[in-house]
């Protein structure tokens, strides 16, 4: 037990050399207080779409969310300036789901998004891990093993974002997008909404300018956009700039998504 009290002690060291000895104590405890709270249950559901997961904005009205992952792996550190001065430049909100490492490796920049009122962040997880309690894997990326490093999962990286930018995140969005049952209670527990999607912009930014763009030109009223904002060789941002004005002039109008409640 000591040698992994230890290792959280270091790992919270690392993520912010800031966090406090008194910070650090409550991590742990936190981490061991969701520990006892589920030891003993076992997930029975694993996906996109468990319960408790909102995709879209329970609304009528015309309005559409854009989410942009930034995933932080060691190809996904980039960032596509085209699509994020377009967003800029035309006022369309988006919501950013930042991992820890994709902060580390663009921080002035994440300073500038983050002070930008457009755009709202959301937390995008620690090293980008599946949400498990059991070390589920998907896509061959292990999930987080337990219920205690699920807790470094989320509430690390939340702590990440809001000693940068003074705001705690309000939304989850695991790395791969995927979780169990028990994943998604402890992100409420955390204080996170569990964000998923019910557009696939651009297929982990594999889809084509054409495909991006017509994949976003099928959205309807309160649906939710995932694309990326991390891979400028991609299609996305051609994709993504082509689609905006064309829903904009069919009346859609772009939101953050914690502008709206979520189903
Ligand atoms: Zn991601």
């Amino acid at each position: 037990m000591q040698r992994v009290v230890t290792a959280i002690l270091s790992l919270a060291l690392t993520v912010s050399p800031s966090f406090s000895s008194e910070v650090q104590s409550e991590l742990e405890s936190l981490r061991k207080q969701v520990s006892e709270q589920f030891s003993g249950r076992k997930p029975s559901l694993w996906g996109e779409n468990v319960p408790g997961v909102r995709t879209r904005l329970a609304v009528d009205e015309k309005v559409i969310a854009l989410t942009l992952d930034a995933c932080g792996s060691a190809t996904g550190k980039g960032v596509d300036t085209r699509l994020m001065d377009f967003l800029a430049r035309e006022q369309i909100p988006a919501t950013l789901f930042i991992n820890a490492r994709w902060i580390d490796a663009n921080p002035e920049l994440f300073r500038r998004l983050a002070a930008n009122p457009l755009f709202e962040i959301a937390n995008h997880g620690l090293r980008h891990k599946p949400a498990s309690v059991s070390g589920r894997s998907i896509y061959g990326i292990e999930g987080t093993r337990d219920a205690a490093e699920l807790v470094e999962e989320i509430e690390l990286n939340a702590r990440k974002i809001e000693a940068i930018n003074g705001k705690r995140p309000r939304l989850y969005r695991s790395g791969t997008a995927y979780y169990d049952e028990l994943a998604v209670e402890i992100s409420h527990l955390l204080g996170h909404e569990v964000a998923g999607y019910s557009v696939l912009g651009d297929a982990g930014a594999t889809y084509s300018a054409a495909q991006v763009k017509a994949a976003l030109l099928g959205s309807k009223s309160g649906d939710v956009i995932l694309c990326h904002m991390n891979h400028p060789e991609s299609g996305t941002g051609a994709g993504v700039i082509a689609a905006v004005p064309e829903l904009m002039r069919r009346g859609f109008r772009f939101v953050r998504m914690s502008d709206y409640p979520l189903r």
